[in-house]
Parts: C-alpha cells; sequence; structure tokens
C-alpha cells in the first residue's frame, strides 16, 4: 500500500473515535460489482456495503433518480406529503402482505418502530417481546436489547426492559418464555450478521402458529435478507410465513439511507398522530432512489436470476468446501446471501482469509466468527462468481 491510501488513513485516525475496524483502503469510485481505492487498485465486490449496494455501484437508474430529485427537492419534514414518498409506499404495499408504511432512516430506526408499535398496539401490560440468540437487531438501546448477543450489551446496561432470549433453533424454550406480558416474537428469517443462519421453513411456521395461539405480533426483520436478496423481493415469501410487522432498510434505496416498516390496516390503526415520527424519514431523495431500485428489481426477470445466480454460488461453495474439508464444513444461505462455514481450524484463519483475499482485489468478510459472507450486488454475473471460486480455490490450497 502506498500513496493516497495511507495519507487519508493517517488522518481518518487523528479524528474518529475507534468504533471501526477498517480495511486499508480508501474507496473512491464504483461502478456495479467493482470498487476502486485512492491508490487505483480495483477490487471485485461480495460485500456490497453490507448488503446494501444491491444494484452495484452508481446504477444508472438509480443516479438518474437521486439527480432528478435533488434538483427538485430536498426535504420538507414530514409536515407534508411529497410525491416520492407515496410513490414508495404503494410500490411497498403492492408488492408484499403489507397494507401501511412507516419511513425512518436506517434499520434499527425501524425496528424501533416496530418495537414501539408491538407495544402500543398490544395494551397494557404487554409489553415483552421474545427474540432469538444469534439476532442483530441494530444498535439503539431497544434494538441492542432485542439482539441476542451478549457481546452488544456489556457494558451498555442497563438496557431498556422488556426483552427475552430463546435459544436459536430451541422451539420449546421458545414456548417456555412466553407469558401473560409477552406481546411480539421478533426473528430475522435468515440470520445474517450471525453467520448467515436459516431459520428454516418447519421452524418459522412453528413461531406463527406460538403466535397465533398467544395472540402475539410476529416481527421479521428483513433489514437484510429483504429486497431481493434472498431471490424474492421479502424473504418470506420463501418460507410459508407472512409476518404481522416487517422491517426493511439497508438496500431499499441501494446505498442512500432508508428504513421502512410494514404492516396490516389493522395493526397500524394502534399508531395515531403523535405516536412516532421522523424528521428525515422518507427523505424525497432516499425514496425516489428507493423507488428507481424497486423498478428495477421487480422487472421481469430481475429476482429469478437472483434465484439462479445465488444457486450457482451456493453449488461452487458447497464443492469448495467439499474440496478442503480441513478449513469448511459446507455451504447455507439463501439466494445472494450466502456462507461457506468453516471448521475450527478454518476459523482460526477466518480473519487472515478475509485479509489475504482484500490484498488479492476481492472484498468478502468473517460473519458470527464461523462463516466467510457473500453478499455481491444482485447484478453479479457469473464470470464474476467464477472469479471468486478461483481465487478461494487458491488461496486455501496455500493455507492446507
Ligand atoms: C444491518 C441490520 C440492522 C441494523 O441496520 P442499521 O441500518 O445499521 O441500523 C438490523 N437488523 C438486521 C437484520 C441487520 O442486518
Amino acid at each position: 500500500m502506498s500513496g493516497d491510501n495511507v495519507n487519508w488513513i493517517e488522518r481518518s485516525d487523528k479524528v474518529f473515535i475507534g468504533t471501526y475496524s477498517r480495511f486499508p483502503a480508501v474507496l473512491v469510485k464504483g461502478q456495479g460489482c467493482r470498487l476502486e481505492d485512492a491508490d487505483g487498485k480495483e477490487y471485485l465486490d461480495f460485500l456490497a456495503g453490507i448488503a446494501v449496494c444491491s444494484l452495484g455501484h452508481c446504477h444508472p437508474e438509480v443516479t438518474r433518480a437521486i439527480c432528478e430529485q435533488a434538483g427538485r427537492l430536498l426535504h420538507v419534514s414530514n409536515l407534508f406529503h411529497t410525491r416520492p414518498q407515496t410513490e414508495l409506499a404503494e410500490l411497498l404495499v403492492q408488492n408484499s402482505f403489507a397494507e401501511r408504511v412507516f419511513f425512518g432512516n436506517s434499520g434499527a430506526e425501524a425496528n424501533e418502530a416496530a418495537i414501539k408499535l408491538a407495544r402500543i398496539y398490544s395494551g397494557e401490560n404487554r409489553f415483552e417481546i421474545i427474540s432469538l440468540s444469534g439476532s442483530f437487531h441494530g444498535r439503539t438501546l431497544a434494538t441492542v436489547a432485542a439482539t441476542g448477543q451478549p457481546k452488544f450489551h456489556k457494558g451498555f446496561e442497563p438496557l431498556p426492559a422488556g426483552f427475552q432470549h430463546a435459544e436459536f433453533g430451541d422451539i420449546r424454550g421458545l414456548e417456555k418464555l412466553i407469558g401473560p406480558q409477552t406481546c411480539a416474537i421478533l426473528c430475522e428469517p435468515l440470520q445474517g450478521e450471525s453467520g448467515v443462519r436459516p431459520l428454516g421453513r418447519e421452524y418459522l411456521q412453528q413461531i406463527r402458529q406460538f403466535c397465533d395461539a398467544h395472540d402475539l405480533l410476529l416481527i421479521f426483520d428483513e433489514v437484510q435478507t429483504g429486497i431481493g436478496r434472498t431471490g424474492s423481493l421479502f424473504a418470506y415469501e420463501q418460507m410459508g410465513v407472512v409476518p404481522d410487522i416487517l422491517t426493511s432498510a439497508k438496500a431499499l434505496a441501494n446505498g442512500l439511507p432508508i428504513g421502512a416498516m410494514l404492516t396490516t390496516e389493522k395493526i397500524a390503526a394502534a399508531f395515531t398522530v403523535g405516536s412516532h415520527a421522523s424528521t428525515f424519514g422518507g427523505n424525497p431523495v432516499s425514496a425516489a432512489a428507493a423507488v428507481a431500485t424497486l423498478k428495477v428489481m421487480l422487472a421481469d426477470g430481475f429476482l429469478d436470476a437472483v434465484k439462479s445466480k445465488g444457486n450457482y454460488l451456493a453449488e461452487k461453495l458447497a464443492e469448495l468446501a467439499a474440496g478442503y474439508p480441513k478449513l469448511a464444513r459446507g455451504q447455507r444461505g439463501l439466494g445472494l446471501l450466502q456462507g461457506l462455514v468453516l471448521t475450527d481450524e478454518g476459523k482460526e484463519k477466518g480473519q487472515e482469509i478475509v485479509q489475504e483475499l482484500f490484498g488479492r482485489g476481492i472484498l468478502i468478510n468473517f460473519a458470527g466468527n464461523e462463516v466467510l459472507r457473500f453478499i455481491p450486488p444482485l447484478v453479479v454475473s457469473r464470470e464474476e462468481i467464477d472469479i471468486l471460486i478461483r481465487e478461494l480455490d487458491q488461496l486455501f490450497s496455500e493455507l492446507t
């Protein structure tokens, strides 16, 4: 590494609070699945800004929508209606179970809105929300409390009360936690951050049954799994389970900040004027970018292509795992949210593998201390998948 990267990183180190462990690269531009750093080095992107830039970097339709809207109207607050926001809400309602939408700016905010709605809808003395171990729901205090990973809680206590965690996969344990104070079960259909762990159709269907039997709301956090990532607009469509509330963010505007909470008309009615609000939520420019993003994704063939490329990547990863049993145990995931599950020996090398690939110009990350995660832009080509697999193969042969 030399030149501009080093200079900018030195400047960063002097001014930022150290909350991030960053790759030593200053990224300056992107196109499709390619990124370029300040020294002119190119990267093949299998991270997509953590499942955000799903149409690839600087997709022309999204860029045009942003520029047009930025030249017309940037912000007016939610004291007024704007056309992009309404158009976006209509698209979400037309293409999901939902009848009503609330916009925030991020995944955590969408989940905060869901938590508040579940509580106010359920009435007095019903406030407890059960989520799963290994889950990730955001970094605000309530969403940290909902997150089922102690490492995110440590040092921030006391956390907001009213959150319980059931052991991942233990359906009886979950049932035991349901009590008179419970109002909702919150889960990701497929856990992203803790290592691409699918909950499975049957498990999700049992959770739905508990919700029905005990009059609880089922909240799906589809911040990572939604907006085409798994091969359908939302992952729930493939699970045979419909939630009562769904949260979305990450890829919704292909890179501009936005979050959304979707629900039914009946549940939405518990929120009235003044119940909840956001200054920037559903900002016209983010909303215009999201409308453009959804229109591309909902066009004929796009989601089918995500499914088939996801299957292709899954197949290649499974083959790779079979070829290196010392390092990898197998593949798991859905659509283009894929993970290569490492063995105990492989896990020790997880970070090293990520750094080595970075050196070779390929961006991936290590999730849940167990899984190499692959979340490329959904426009990734089979040739680009082949490049990834070839580089992984080469690296694994050097490591064994
Ligand atoms: C990323 C993520 C969040 C948090 O989203 P932010 O926009 O960072 O607040 C919440 N839930 C899931 C499942 C996520 O992957």
